[in-house]
């Protein structure tokens, strides 16, 4: 019997291998393109993270950049698309919760897996972009949080 830091260590080592696998599956999962309709792997796409800017207010308050949705621009024929998210089946005190909110959860689990991450602070003259929700209505796909009744 091998002492229990060894075997500790081992069990960390595979599970690390573990990760990475996972890691590996994920980014070859596929993203419809809302302005070609071909489907993209992520690791094969360059993802945007916007921010967006909170001015001053009060003493204290504001003066502050936050992370807005991530987007990419399809590879094909260069239309920009928003990667959306609805979780209005949450009650809304409850949406920020890590646990109820699905774009928190893509952004942590796949936003490391795009072919690049490209942080963008002012909007990019982009001529055209559409809205794509198939990240959302395909959680199971990408393991997040299912909605919890359907959208009317
Ligand atoms: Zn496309």
């Amino acid at each position: 019997m091998k002492k229990l830091e060894v075997q500790l260590q081992d069990l960390r080592k595979k599970g690390e291998e573990i990760l990475e696998q996972i890691d590996q599956r994920n980014s070859r999962k596929k993203i419809q393109c809302s302005s070609c309709e071909k489907y993209h792997a992520i690791g094969r796409l360059a993802v945007i993270q916007t921010h967006w800017y909170e001015k001053p207010y009060g003493c204290t308050g504001g003066d502050n950049w936050y992370e807005g949705e991530l987007q990419y621009v399809c590879p094909t024929n260069n239309v920009r698309n928003r990667l959306l998210f609805n979780n209005h089946d949450v009650p809304w005190q409850e949406r920020d919760k890590f646990e109820n909110n699905p774009e928190a959860q893509f952004k942590r689990s796949y936003k490391k897996l795009f072919g690049d991450v490209i942080d963008e602070y002012d909007e990019k003259g982009s001529s055209s972009w559409v809205n794509n929700l198939y990240v959302d209505k395909n959680r199971k796909k990408f393991g997040l949080v299912e909605k919890k009744k359907e959208e009317k």
